[in-house]
């Protein structure tokens, strides 16, 4: 059997992961510090062969025999990473770290959650993977962007001071089943109101973009990219190029779950991105992947899910992860 490691492996996009490694036989541990991860995400797998839950923090090293390594672990809401934004940048940074040296330790494969945030607030559109980007390092956004860009960093010297395999991925905005259903961001935002009858909140005037991938088609891209053969390291985007405004969005959703369109608008966060597509030539052509699912298809899947769950069950982050000094606050 395969042995998988997957860092994160509670949360969103993980728990996914998690369900299609176990379905195509690898074994599968799962480390998780439950900051916005959940136990509800991994508990039709617990008991499932091959798989067991280890909560751990990947800030603070960790060591067991694996043959890939899929490092995820990191708050990526704008509204959890800034809970603690130096835990978030530690996250990523001492996270990737581990993994690298855990896979110096033992041969595996590095595959690393990278995000379209390392392009910042773009001036090139749509973003192929040589686009350096725009971030501003000292923004409120930067203790994500930042950390993930070092980690980027850091996954390539390794590969350059110790040839260890590694994949890197950079995820546009995904959204789907077992997304937070408080994590602020704007497809879990607007299907939780549309579906209890408030108004979605629109940041600004709602022209700025956004490009939806469903989480099924990224988790395929994930599997693809980890079995790629060498020298193929990536980075490679992985989004669907359907770009929408968040006006557009807002309609969509209040289509799918049959409510009126009722919008409220809020003031537009610094430093947020006004348009965001990712160009997946490099995907298409290295992988052979691209997104399948529609907007619409993928939207009335996720908001079957939220119908379906107690949302109360995914409570907010609480300060058991923060520094104690922070919590001392
Ligand atoms: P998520 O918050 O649902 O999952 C992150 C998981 O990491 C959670 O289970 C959380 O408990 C865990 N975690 C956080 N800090 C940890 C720590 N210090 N130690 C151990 N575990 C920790 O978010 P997601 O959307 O599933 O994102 C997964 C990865 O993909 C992240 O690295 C994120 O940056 C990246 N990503 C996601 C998107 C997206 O649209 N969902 C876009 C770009 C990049
Ligand atoms: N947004 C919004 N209403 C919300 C939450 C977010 O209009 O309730 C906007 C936000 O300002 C941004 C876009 O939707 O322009 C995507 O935000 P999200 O936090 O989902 O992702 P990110 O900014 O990281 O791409």
């Amino acid at each position: 059997m395969p042995r998988s490691l997957v860092t994160g492996g509670a949360g969103f996009l993980g728990s996914h992961l998690c369900d299609s490694l176990i379905a195509s036989g690898h074994e599968v541990t799962c480390l998780d510090n439950l900051f916005t991860g959940s136990r509800h995400n991994i508990r039709h797998l617990e008991g499932a062969r091959g798989f067991r839950f280890v909560e751990h923090d990947v800030t603070e090293p960790f060591d067991l025999a694996c043959d890939f390594v899929w490092n995820l672990a990191c708050p990526a809401a704008p509204g959890h990473y800034r809970y603690d934004p130096v835990k978030t940048l530690m996250t990523s940074v001492l996270g990737v770290h581990h993994c690298l040296e855990l896979a110096r330790r033992t041969g595996a494969r590095v595959f690393h959650a990278s995000t379209s945030e390392v392009y910042g607030d773009p001036d090139v559109h749509p973003q192929p993977e040589s686009y350096r980007g725009n971030v501003n390092p000292i923004g409120p956004r930067a203790c994500y962007d930042e950390g993930k860009r070092a980690a980027e960093t850091l996954c390539f010297d390794h590969r350059r001071m110790h040839g260890t395999s590694i994949r890197v991925v950079r995820i546009f905005n995904t959204y789907g089943p077992r997304m937070h259903p408080y994590d602020g961001r704007v497809v879990s935002n607007f299907i939780r109101q549309s579906v209890t009858g408030e108004p979605m909140t629109v940041f600004g005037d709602g022209t700025q973009t956004r490009s939806f991938c469903y989480v099924d088609d990224l988790v395929a891209g994930f599997r693809l990219l980890m079995d790629a053969p060498e020298p193929f390291t990536g980075p490679v985007n992985m989004g669907n190029p359907n770009e929408f405004t968040m006006i557009e969005l807002a309609r969509e959703v209040a289509r799918v779950v049959g409510a009126d369109a009722r919008i409220e608008h809020r003031t537009l966060p610094q430093d947020d991105p006004l348009q965001r597509q990712p160009d997946i030539a490099l995907a298409r052509t290295a992988l052979g992947w691209e997104p399948r699912v529609q907007l619409a298809e993928g939207i009335a899947r996720t908001v079957a899910w939220f119908r379906s769950i107690d949302p109360s069950e995914y409570p907010a982050p609480t300060p058991n992860v923060m520094q104690p000094e922070a919590q001392a606050r």
